[in-house]
């Protein structure tokens, strides 16, 4: 008796189809190659077009310009789904179209047929630059500066861990345009082609986990583009990208729901065949607690995951329900994968272990879109401004 879970009754109907379509495309697609792309740390180039030819590749940006205009819902189905079949191809896979979210929110007519249609329509890919190798939490701290000179941008400075820097064909960067006193308004984004003089990206060095998704060391060094590459106005940066985050954490805790789910299952088959003491491992009722504990968990993180989907898409204190979704499924991945690993014994630590991988994956989402510490700030600060 397996499990099945990431059950539809949760999720909305207008999702529905769509997540069916990220469930059969998991399984034939990212399931399968997930150990192969582990191991050899590839750019999973062929399922990235595969997932383009399925249309769930950047399909959240709107129809009228070449995407499906998927909403914050249905890009939530989508991940879990992806992130319980492998977390290292679903993350190159949802970010395909990191950050030109803000474009299409902020950017000219102009800007969104130049840059934005080419993503939906997958002919290029992007990625969004923001963390540097000093300043990762404090957004309103990094150092990268963009100067403007006459009709153009120059940028300095560095970017780290920057999905796609390498791949993309242009990167949403953020960077310090002014110095007053309100360090929040010092920041802004650009529209930064990946060959324009100046810009030079290589690989970071070789990660423990979601080894199919690549990152990059971007040093910017005089790179000259055009004013109008700005998004929206000079000094909104943050503000912009503040607001761009509650979608993402939504999404990430999305990330956390697929792996929660991966070690569950995995943790499940496993006690219900290993035999010790003459029995079934699952048959210890101590171990039946503890998988009691796993789904008990897991279904609390997502009904507060698609509770904070829906808040966030009305903009009901989205900041709030955003960090609060993020840091419980993504906290329940970790706590599940560690459990699953228990349950495991001895093989737990073999490397090609489907609950080593997701293991070393859960590592990852209580970092990135916002340390975990960062989204309990946030939920202290905005639960008292409530
Ligand atoms: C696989 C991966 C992919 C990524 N992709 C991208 C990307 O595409 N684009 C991008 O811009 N960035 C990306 N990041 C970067 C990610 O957003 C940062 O790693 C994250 O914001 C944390 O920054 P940091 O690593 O510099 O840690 P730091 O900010 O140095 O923090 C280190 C630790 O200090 C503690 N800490 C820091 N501040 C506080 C505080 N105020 N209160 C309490 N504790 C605190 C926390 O424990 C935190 O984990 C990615 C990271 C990873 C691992």
């Amino acid at each position: 008796m397996s499990l099945n879970l990431l059950s539809e009754d949760l999720v909305p109907e207008h999702a529905l189809d769509v997540k069916r379509e990220a469930r059969d495309f998991a399984t034939e697609h990212i399931a399968p190659n997930a150990e192969e792309y582990y191991r050899t740390g590839d750019y999973p180039w062929e399922v990235l077009e595969a997932g383009m030819d399925a249309g769930l590749v950047a399909q959240d940006i709107s129809e009228e310009y070449g995407g499906r205009g998927l909403d914050l819902e249905q890009v939530l189905a989508i991940a879990e789904e992806f992130y319980r079949a492998d977390a290292g191809i679903a993350l190159t896979l949802q970010l395909a179209s990191f950050g030109a979210e803000m474009l299409e929110q902020y950017g000219t007519d102009e800007q969104k047929e130049q840059w934005l249609r080419p993503v939906a329509e997958n002919d290029q890919i992007t990625g969004l630059a923001v963390s540097e190798p000093e300043i990762g939490s404090d957004l309103a701290g990094m150092q990268t500066t963009a100067e403007k000179d006459e009709d153009e941008y120059v940028l300095n400075g560095e970017k780290y861990w920057i999905g796609n820097g390498v791949e993309a064909d242009w990167v949403t960067v953020y960077a310090k345009t002014g110095d007053t006193d309100d360090r929040y308004m010092n920041y802004s984004l650009f529209v930064v082609p990946t060959d324009t003089e100046g810009y030079v990206a290589e690989h970071i060095p070789e990660k423990m986990g979601m080894r199919a998704s690549k990152q990059a060391h971007i040093v910017f060094d005089d790179c000259r583009i055009p004013a109008e590459n700005l998004i929206g106005s000079e000094g909104a940066g943050f503000m912009m990208l503040a607001d761009f985050f509650n979608h993402g954490r939504v999404v990430v805790g999305g990330h956390g729901l697929g792996l929660a789910a991966a070690a569950l299952e995995e943790a499940w088959d496993f006690v219900h065949e290993r035999e010790e003491f003459g029995r079934h491992v699952a048959d210890f009722q101590a171990v039946q607690h503890g998988l009691a504990d796993m789904r008990l968990e897991f279904e609390a993180a997502r009904a507060l995951n698609y509770r904070a989907a829906r808040k966030v898409e009305a903009y009901e204190n989205p900041g709030l329900w955003a960090a609060m979704a993020k840091t419980k499924s993504t906290e329940v991945a970790v706590d599940n994968a560690e459990q699953g690993m228990q349950f495991h014994g001895g093989r737990s630590i073999l490397t090609d272990r489907r609950i080593a991988r997701v293991y070393r994956d859960a590592r990852i989402p209580v970092i990135y879109e916002g340390a975990n510490e960062i989204q309990r700030n946030l939920i202290y600060r905005q639960s008292g401004e409530q």
